[in-house]
This record gives structure tokens, C-alpha cells and sequence, in this order.
């Protein structure tokens, strides 16, 4: 077993040679060597039953792990009564589409603390997270895990520490690190491997279980400002970071399997195969 990895949806390469539905992506994907996909329901789950388990069986035939992504209107914090409802509504439609198209893995945002105390927000997301993860257990989708994301913009719920205490609720909920977004609310924090050691041995100490090193992975280069996150960049833009290199080294020193999802805004594809060249490249000198 090795780690795994893919886009986040489709490169614009993909829609340039004519391509035009994602039931076309499994050949194209597996042709360019690649073994994940992660589906985006960021705007909202519209996918009929047979549609999805249809897109499922295409990557299911290539051997391509599929996860996908909750609308990113989820707040664990709000107080709003029908906010909270509409958040339970995406997590049960994004699980739901998830068991149709054999996808193992929902990631989503933890949401806002707004310009309120940030402790106080935190509290309220993780008392909500634990009844949402009661609500959806009864859903009876057992193979689905929750990821909850770290998140990029630094008024927004997801450092690395607020993801693993969601994480702690329940052995089922997996992590989702985004590197690019840990490096943007750091601003540039991660330089080197140090700065990678220090964030997965901190993983180790806090789960102690394989979650801490079978994880699910988001990587692209980022821009930032003062805020945080500002936008994601291709790895042909020049000048962003964080560099993989560093990580890959890591993953393949403690035999890491975890799924790599390249979020670049164009060139996911290509972006995900360089990063699975440099990690082979790695794991092959060992
Ligand atoms: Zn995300």
C-alpha cells in the first residue's frame, strides 16, 4: 500500500480536449496514472440516485478512491435555528450522495467564528458536531467517514488543533489537512520539513491510531495575506508555497497512506501527478 493521488474535480486540460461530464474523468485519470478523485458538492448535493451510483461504478471499474466534498455553507458555530438545520440537511445529503457513489470519505468546513470570541464558537461547533455525528450515525452509512478540513482564512474554524478536537469525538471522524491553508493562516509557517514533522508528530501524539497517518490530504499552493487565505495557486505560478518535497519525504519514511487531493485551480491533474512523481521518486531511494 502506498498513498493515494488525484484532483479535485476536473483540470481545465480535461474540459480542453473535449471532455464534458465527469463520467468521462475515471479513463482519463487512470491514463494519467492517478488513483483518487474528489467529487465537489461545495455548491449544494444536486445529484439524482442513479446519476451518482453511475459515476461511482466509473471509478469504482479504474480502481479510483472517490471522496467528496460538503457544500461549503456549513457552520458547525451558528446560532441561527435554521442555519443549524440547513448544516444537518448538507451533512446528511453529502453522505447520502457519498454511499451512492461508493465514496469513503465526506471533508467539509468546520465554519466561522465570526467576529465573536473565538473559544465560545469553538464550544458550540463541537457540542453541534457531536449531535450531528449521533443524527447521521442513524443514517446507517458506517463505510462514510466525516473529515473535517483545516481551514485557510484565519477567522474561520479549522486550525490544526480545532480539527483534531473534532476528531476526538469519534474514532470514525478522519482529519483533512490542507497544507496550503495551515501555510496561509501561518503565514508561510510551513518551510521545511521541521515544519512538517512538528504538525504530524503533533497528529501522532493527539489520535495515537492510524488516522494520524492514513489521513485524507488537500495540497496546493497558496497566496495570503494578512487574513490568510487568498487564493490557490497552480504549482506553475511562481513564487507560492508550501513546497511538497518535504512532506513526501515524511510520507514515505513513516510509510504514510493517506489520500493526496491537489486543489489547484486549474491544473489539479498535472499537479497531483508531480506530487505522486516526487513521493514515488522518495519512496523508490528508501
Ligand atoms: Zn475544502
Amino acid at each position: 500500500m502506498a498513498a493515494l493521488f488525484g484532483p479535485s474535480g476536473n483540470s481545465q486540460s480535461f474540459y480542453d480536449e473535449g471532455h464534458k461530464s465527469t463520467a468521462e474523468a475515471p479513463d482519463w485519470l487512470k491514463e494519467r496514472g492517478l488513483d483518487a478523485f474528489e467529487y465537489s458538492f461545495g455548491r449544494g448535493v444536486r445529484i439524482k440516485e442513479d446519476t451518482a451510483r453511475e459515476i461511482g461504478n466509473g471509478f469504482a471499474a479504474q480502481g479510483i478512491v472517490m471522496s467528496v466534498h460538503a457544500p461549503f455553507y456549513i457552520n458547525l458555530a451558528s446560532t441561527d435555528e435554521e442555519k443549524k438545520k440547513n448544516t444537518l440537511r448538507y451533512f446528511n445529503e453529502s453522505m447520502t450522495a457519498a454511499h451512492w457513489m461508493g465514496a469513503k470519505r465526506v471533508i467539509f468546513h468546520p465554519g466561522s467564528a465570526g467576529g465573536e470570541n473565538r473559544d465560545e464558537a469553538f464550544g458550540r461547533a463541537l457540542d453541534f458536531f457531536e449531535e450531528i455525528v449521533d443524527e447521521i450515525g442513524s443514517l446507517g452509512y458506517g463505510e462514510v467517514h466525516l473529515c473535517p478540513e483545516t481551514l485557510g482564512k484565519i477567522n474561520q474554524l479549522g486550525t490544526l488543533e480545532e480539527v483534531l478536537q473534532l476528531c476526538h469525538i469519534d474514532k470514525q471522524i478522519i482529519p483533512a489537512i490542507d497544507f496550503g491553508h495551515l501555510y496561509a493562516r501561518t503565514a508561510g509557517g510551513i518551510k521545511g520539513r521541521d515544519d512538517y514533522k512538528r504538525i504530524l508528530d503533533m497528529m501522532e501524539d493527539e489520535l495515537a491510531d492510524e488516522r494520524a497517518r492514513n489521513f485524507h490530504i488537500h495540497f496546493s499552493h497558496i497566496e495570503y495575506t494578512k487574513q490568510g487565505e487568498k487564493k490557490h495557486r497552480d504549482f506553475k505560478d511562481e513564487g507560492y508555497g508550501p513546497d511538497f518535497a518535504p512532506l513526501a519525504e515524511l510520507m514515505a519514511e513513516r510509510n504514510m497512506q493517506p489520500v493526496v487531493i491537489s486543489e489547484s485551480p486549474t491544473m489539479m491533474a498535472e499537479d497531483a501527478r508531480t506530487m505522486k512523481d516526487i513521493y514515488l521518486k522518495v519512496k523508490n531511494s528508501l
